[in-house]
């Protein structure tokens, strides 16, 4: 629900300030038309129907896993997409994947979003939509701004949601907001924001050389002044960085590198959380017994680790997945090398079972 609209059209309409909040904690709530809102009185509700509609977002396609996480796919109305996605557990919790940009401008060489075409930051009601679709679903505890985009390019938005996120029965402990380590934003996230809101960095490599081939964001802001910037969260918040490592076979996955990363970090004040590679296209994902040499090293260092577990195989619903496909192929920029060969690979995904989510 853009709620700039809301609040214009309730004061064109006289209404008394309270409205607001009225008709928001309905939304919040999982209200699927302005009809449930019976507090409301109904000429007013047959208005806001017309004026302004529930959601900014215009559902496109869902698709549904057989793990039970859904992927959904919206427009934004000036036709931009967005996709999210809602993770369910088996032990009850329903976490919910949002983007915060159409697209993304950063180009990680493994990632499915940074290979389709950036469109714009999503305003911060958009971004509630996303978690509002699936709270209509059912109740929803967790969120993480993992989807496509960089959070801390859009910070404004991204936290104008986050705050709201506690109505909808997520709390700032349960929101998680992720980063490439895009340092303007991340100073101002460490040190100016009150909520307790976490913070998982995206790091994948420790080497300056591989961590800038795989993410060239490392050559404006490297990991030295980035992590520093992590500990300055951590010192102020009491609080651990997640830090994310994507498994690339023969790439970032040996025990060197582990042993490289068990360096730049330290126990308290990170959690290392190892993604096994969704494929999408470039790279190959490092095997288990990979996976489980590089957490031995982990461990033995005492870092904390664990292997994230991979949800969603059949719907390409998966971390660095999510390009709007299907219905939409994703579209890459021409000077891409991967243009070609990277195809096929967004085509077969609509139907393909070999995909996951995380
Ligand atoms: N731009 C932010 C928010 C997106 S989070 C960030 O990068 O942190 C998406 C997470 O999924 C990031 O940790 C990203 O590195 C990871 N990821 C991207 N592509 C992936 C892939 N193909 N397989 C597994 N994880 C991937």
């Amino acid at each position: 629900m853009d709620l700039v609209a809301l609040e214009e059209t309730l004061a064109a309409h006289g209404e008394p300030a309270y409205r607001e909040a009225q008709v928001w904690a309905w939304a919040a709530g999982g209200a699927g038309s302005y009809e449930e809102m019976t507090n409301v009185p109904s000429s007013l509700r047959a208005a806001l129907a017309r004026e302004v509609p529930l959601s900014t977002l215009l559902l496109e396609h869902e698709a549904h896993a057989r793990d039970g996480t859904v992927k959904a796919l919206f427009r934004t109305g000036d036709g931009h997409p967005v996709e999210a996605v809602l993770i369910r557990y088996r032990d009850g919790r329903r976490s919910i994947c949002v983007s915060s940009q159409s697209g993304c401008p950063l180009t990680c060489t493994f990632c499915a979003t940074g290979a389709m075409r950036f469109g714009r930051n999503l305003t911060a009601s958009e971004i509630l939509d996303q978690a509002l679709h699936f709270r209509r679903l059912e109740p929803v505890d967790n969120c993480v701004f993992m989807g496509m985009g960089e959070p801390m390019l859009n910070l404004d938005h991204v936290l104008g949601a986050a705050r709201r996120l506690p109505d909808l029965g997520i709390t700032h402990r349960r929101t998680t907001i992720s980063t490439v380590g895009w340092l303007p934003g991340l100073r101002r996230f460490a040190r100016e924001v009150g909520e307790p809101i976490r913070l998982a960095l995206s790091l994948h490599a420790a080497d300056p050389a591989l961590r800038s081939r795989l993410m060239p964001v490392n050559d404006r802001y490297p990991l030295g002044e980035v992590l520093a910037e992590c500990r300055r969260y951590v010192e102020l918040r009491g609080r651990r960085v997640f830090v994310e490592y994507v498994m690339l076979a023969g790439v970032n996955d040996s025990p060197e590198h582990a042993l490289q990363l068990a360096l730049v970090l330290d126990s308290k004040a990170f959690k290392v959380n190892l993604i096994p590679y969704n494929p999408t296209g470039r790279f190959d994902g490092s095997s288990r017994e990979a996976i489980a040499a590089f957490k031995g090293v982990l461990d033995r260092a005492r870092i904390p680790a664990t292997v994230r577990l991979t949800r969603g195989r059949d719907i390409a619903a998966a971390c660095g997945q999510l390009a709007a496909a299907p219905g939409v192929a994703a579209v890459r920029r021409p000077s891409e090398p991967r243009a070609v060969s990277a195809r096929p690979e967004t085509r077969r995904r609509g139907r393909d079972a070999r995909r996951s989510h995380t």
